[in-house]
């Protein structure tokens, strides 16, 4: 692929842009017995251990318009607004379930709900194969994966229960109060020139 010329930014969906954890939580609550904890965005991350709260969750996502369905995150819009702003061409990178094209169907739907009709996606097992200049990611292990081979990316992390002591030299941390910073971190990749080091 040629990418001179172009600056790609990439944006992950779940818990990125889309609200997979507020529709997780409401469901499982819903299917909760009165004896058992309640599960909150705090907690859904260490519940996911379960054995039955897995098969929950998997006949949860099995529903047709699970996916579609989730709502857009405020503030991975505003970011990912920012980017078009400043020229950068957005492509969505998100993990594609390898048994559920149902849910790819949707992912692909939302996006052009929500983003746009000709936005582009990629959908993946392995995000450090796709090229941009950043990534918001909510999720370390994706990040590192992708900041891996290349030194000179930038990544913005929106800030979870799950994440809150992740800590990177590339990575911005963003929690919905510091967006001059991460405007400034957007502008200084988008300006970078190839080969460059990123200088935060
Ligand atoms: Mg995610």
């Amino acid at each position: 692929m040629d990418t001179e010329g172009i600056d790609i930014a990439l944006f992950d969906m779940d818990g990125s842009l889309a609200d997979y954890d507020g529709a997780m939580v409401r469901d499982l609550e819903s299917l909760r017995a009165p004896d058992e904890p309640t599960v909150s965005r705090e907690s859904l991350w260490q519940t996911e251990t379960g054995e039955h709260v897995l098969a929950r969750m998997k006949l949860i996502k099995g529903q047709p318009g699970w996916w579609l369905n989730l709502d857009p995150i405020p503030a991975g819009m505003t970011v990912l607004a920012l980017c078009q702003q400043l020229g950068f061409d957005v492509h969505v990178l998100t993990k594609g379930p390898k048994r559920h094209s149902q849910a790819w169907d949707e992912k692909v739907q939302w996006c052009q709900r929500h983003i746009g009709p000709d936005v582009d996606i990629h959908v993946t097992s392995d995000k450090g194969l796709v090229y941009g200049k950043l990534l918001y990611d909510d999720y370390p292990d994706y990040m590192i994966r992708w900041l891996k081979h290349r030194p000179r990316g930038l990544g913005i992390m929106p800030v979870s229960a799950a994440n809150r002591d992740f800590v990177h030299p590339n990575v911005v941390k963003w929690d919905g109060t510091n967006i001059a910073e991460v405007a400034r971190a957007v502008a200084v990749v988008k300006k970078r020139n190839p080969g460059e080091a990123l200088a935060l």
